[in-house]
């Protein structure tokens, strides 16, 4: 490790003298999870395209984070770039407070995709979780939303709850100014325990449910043989909403795992990828949901209740997901992307058999992880237990000073359209390259 931040440091002293006069940044950075990086500084973005980023000390990387899916399309893919020039630089108006036609096309496209048929959009999926909830809350008539222990679903203050050593639902250590305990508004099961969720449907205050169909932000949790199904039916037979986060969860295919595998949500959330890089999120809504809620006097879902905001919607944002469904997340785009991601996958698990350690590597899709445990997790408190973050600081660190970047977080590797398999092999040979040092 003192090897590799030696290094790191000899070969970006221009990233390193940019973060030391940041003195006017909070932590820093422009955001302070950019902290969450490998060494003792974050590497400076110059440009970005495709799979490749550069730095501006002059490095160029093979990108499998891809902002962490925000640029699962690649970075600025072609067509969302032209949809985006066309929109802000010749027509115009990305806070005009106006719709625009793509909207309508942009919503019978993830009903296409997804199912559910009336769409709003939002900027990012941290606010379509948000809005998501307060409607879910509003036609329940419930007060309580229940998530998977370790889940991730963004700054949502509901989702920040695990499952403590007793069993129940505590505050996830760490939660910044939570507004109260957070088993007020809150339960929490563990995924793959349809007991537990029964347990604490029962109580009967649960508003909805809200889930991703594979955890994916604690390495990758994989549903088992019949766990999705016990949920609908648990959830159908308590009363309580089914909301599918499908913002990570996309990677399984065009249509994520609610078309993968049949899924029946009664609402689904999704963003980042979806804008092809340019913010943008969007909540769907069964039509009968859609009109019971429009059909309320006593909601405000106009102006002030709670529900919305200033840009969402904006013509910019929308014209974004029109080129990347339309012309970039296609079908035979993930077909590519499933295939490389395969190959990642068995480079890996050659990498980790080879040594005979006691790791292992999950797929969904598009997206790979390996994880310090064997077998892999069944639930997000295992996976969390099998978190090593000297280690993987460590493989971070090696493999971004030999050129390709990991999500930070966690060991997660996506493919985008451009990730070629030579980008793939390269990954795996620097990866039994480190695992022989460790080793040895
Ligand atoms: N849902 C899931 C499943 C996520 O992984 C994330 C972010 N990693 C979010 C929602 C929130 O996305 P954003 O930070 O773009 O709002």
């Amino acid at each position: 490790m003192a090897r590799e931040s030696a290094e790191a440091e000899a070969r970006n002293p221009r990233s390193q003298a940019a973060y030391a006069r940041a003195d006017h940044l909070f932590g820093r950075v422009p955001m302070t999870w950019m902290n969450k990086t490998a060494g003792a500084f974050p590497r400076y973005l110059a440009t970005a395209r495709g799979a490749r980023v550069t730095d501006v000390d002059g490095h160029e990387y093979v990108d499998f984070c891809l902002g962490d899916t925000g640029a699962m399309t690649g970075h600025s893919p072609a067509a969302v770039t032209a949809a985006v020039q066309h929109r802000f630089a010749e027509l115009g108006g990305a806070t005009a407070m106006l719709p625009t036609e793509d909207a309508e096309w942009v919503g019978a496209e993830l009903t296409r995709r997804f199912g559910p048929t009336r769409w709003s959009f939002s900027l990012t999926a941290t606010d379509a979780n948000r809005w998501a909830i307060r409607l879910a809350r509003a036609v329940t008539g419930r007060p309580k939303i229940l998530v998977n222990s370790y889940c991730y679903h963004g700054s949502v203050d509901e989702s920040l709850i695990v499952t403590g050593p007793d069993g129940t639902g505590t505050a996830r250590p760490g939660n910044v100014g939570a507004p109260c305990d957070v088993t007020l508004t809150s339960r929490v099961a563990e995924f793959n325990d349809l007991d537990q969720l029964e347990r604490e449907l029962a109580h009967g205050d649960v508003a909805a449910v809200l889930m991703e169909p594979a955890l994916t932000n604690i390495g990758i949790v994989l549903p088992e043989p019949g766990y999705l199904d016990g949920v609908r039916e648990l959830t159908r037979r308590h009363g309580t909403l089914l909301i599918n986060d499908e913002t990570h969860t996309f990677s399984a295919g065009p249509g994520g795992c609610t078309a993968a595998w049949d899924l029946e949500p009664d609402v689904l959330t999704i963003g980042k990828a979806i804008g092809g890089g340019i913010p943008a999120g969007a909540y769907g809504l069964s039509a009968d949901l859609a009109d019971r809620l429009l059909g309320r006097d006593d909601l405000d879902l106009v102006d002030m209740g709670g529900v919305g905001g200033t840009l969402a919607g904006n013509a910019l944002s929308v014209a974004a997901m029109r080129a990347t469904l339309e012309h970039v997340l296609t079908d035979d785009a993930f077909a590519h992307m499933h295939r490389l991601a395969e190959r990642f996958e068995a480079g890996v698990g050659a990498g980790i058999e080879k040594h005979a350690l006691p790791w292992s590597v999950s797929r969904l899709g598009a997206r790979t992880e390996y994880r310090f445990s064997s077998p892999a997790p069944r639930t997000g408190t295992e996976a969390a237990a099998a978190g090593d973050t000297e280690l993987e600081d460590f493989l971070h660190l090696y493999l971004a000073n030999r050129g390709i970047l990991l999500t930070p977080f966690h060991n997660m590797a996506l493919m985008c359209p451009d990730t070629t398999e030579q980008d793939v092999d390269r990954h795996t040979e620097l990866f039994a390259a480190a695992l022989a040092e460790l080793a040895g």
